[in-house]
């Protein structure tokens, strides 16, 4: 039976966002008692469970389903070689302008007018650009002198490439195979926000490919991108609000023989979420030179040695996790059963990625027959299923369980003790369906 009304609008603010995320409990500021920190941010409860689901999905597809990608897990803090051979230390940089009169620091590239001070107005208040390198720095044992120096990484990549011998010796594979990794990158961003958009701690999903060099390579670069196409849309992201932006060869770094941009359109406009490259074998080859160590791939079948081309992708989690988050996000006006106008929020997540599926209600706190019925279905799903139990109103138990995108609500009644059926409510759809309790398991797994 269907028994509300409702017309979709869509498009949240950023502060509508950020509001939810902080009351429902998806993301926090770090360090917030103390005042927080620029680019550093918290997932509570229910975000960590939304960036596992994703985090899962890509592991699951981009890794666990295929025969040709091998897992792999590098460390934070590497030899300061590496990011001298991938010409981190010397080209990771963003141009930096300070504003004279108000002390703020702006990326010269995203100043919109290059004489005019956007925070304060003033006019030809800038100094002269120089160049931020945006790698963080520590240094390692009892001494801080620049021999103890050393970097976070501020991407994952450069783990692999460095262990591609020893990965595809004992991995037993040759190209075309690929190698996925999830790790923490750090980046000192001059300008962070858009809540987690831009932080200076992330978490990235990379998958280097290799592939050999017979002219198969453009094809595998096609592959992935259709791949990463059909990733996203299986996860419900809405398709007009997703690109794929194609880098023209002067866009392109040099080296690189094409390259795609996976971009969603945010409140405050179009953003990347991954970068799809064809990387030719320019970052094998920059640590063979530097290192002196041939890490080229020997072909036990014609006995030579090539350096695989590399085709990369590389997403940010956090992007991804913000991405669901606005996507799934619809402010709804409905007309409840007595014919009455009411609002609500409702984040529509895909039930694979939704941070919880099911929620089981009992009608009345202080009913423990209800109570105790109704802790026990929700226990029997939860071997399962990610599910919760709560109580009360029930009005306000569905606005709860929207809000934080739960497909599906059982709730446990006076019926239910005589005729063994529940009440089971789609959020999307809001119909309720009155399901026997023997066949509820079937009825949502169907469903999930
Ligand atoms: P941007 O142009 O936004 O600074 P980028 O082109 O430097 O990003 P890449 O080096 O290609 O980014 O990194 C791959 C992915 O890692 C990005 O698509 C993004 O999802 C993620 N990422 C990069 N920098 C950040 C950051 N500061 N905060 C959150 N995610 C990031």
């Amino acid at each position: 039976m269907s028994v509300e009304d409702t017309t979709r609008a869509s498009g949240a603010t950023l502060d509508e966002i950020t509001a939810l995320a902080k009351r429902r409990g998806f993301i926090f500021q770090s360090s917030e008692i103390y005042g927080g920190l620029a680019g550093l941010y918290d997932y509570g409860p229910l975000g960590a469970l939304l960036k596992r689901n994703i985090k899962e999905a890509w592991w699951r597809d981009m890794v666990t389903a295929r025969d040709d990608v091998v897992a792999f897990d590098s460390a934070v803090l590497m030899h300061p070689a590496v990011w001298k051979a991938s010409g981190h230390v010397d080209a990771f940089v963003d141009r930096l302008v300070d504003c004279r009169v108000c002390k703020h620091r702006f990326r010269a590239d995203h100043l919109e007018k290059p004489d005019v001070c956007p925070d304060c107005g003033s006019k030809n208040s800038f100094t002269e650009p120089r160049n931020f390198n945006l790698m963080l720095q520590t240094s390692l044992g009892p001494m801080e002198d620049s021999a103890s120096r050393a970097y976070l990484r501020p991407e994952t990549a450069q783990g692999i490439f460095v262990n591609f011998k020893n990965i595809y010796q004992t991995a037993r594979k040759r190209p075309p195979f690929g190698v996925a990794q999830f790790g923490k990158a750090f980046r000192n961003e001059i300008t962070p926000g858009n809540l987690t958009y831009r932080l200076r701690e992330f978490e990235q999903a990379e998958l280097e490919f290799f592939v050999p060099d017979d002219g198969a390579d453009l094809k595998w670069f096609d592959h992935w991108v259709q791949a990463r196409r059909k990733w996203y849309a299986d996860y419900g992201v809405k398709p007009d609000r997703l690109r794929f932006y194609e880098l023209s060869a002067e866009e392109r770094p040099h080296y690189a023989k094409a390259g795609v941009d996976v971009e969603y359109l945010f409140p405050w406009g179009w953003g990347e979420l991954e970068s799809i490259a064809h990387r030719g074998t320019y970052d094998l080859d920059a640590h063979m030179r530097l290192s002196g160590k041939d890490l080229r791939f020997f072909d036990e079948g014609s006995k030579t040695h090539y350096t695989p081309l590399l085709i990369e992708s590389s997403a940010g989690m956090d992007r991804t996790t913000l991405t669901m988050l606005v996507d799934a996000y619809e402010q709804e006006k409905s007309v409840d059963p007595n014919g009455k106008q009411t609002e609500r929020v409702v984040l529509r997540f895909h039930p694979k990625i939704a941070p919880l599926q099911v929620a089981v209600f009992s009608l009345a706190r202080n009913k423990p027959q209800l109570v105790a019925r109704a802790r026990s279905i929700e226990a029997a799903l939860h071997e399962e299923l990610r599910t919760q139990y709560d109580e009360g109103n029930i009005g306000q138990l569905y606005r709860r369980q929207d809000e934080i995108g739960t497909p599906f609500c059982v709730t446990v009644d006076y019926e239910t003790l005589e005729d063994q059926s529940v009440t089971v409510r789609h959020r999307d759809s809001m119909r309720q369906d009155r399901v026997a309790l023997d066949s509820l398991k079937e009825f949502l797994d169907e469903r999930l």
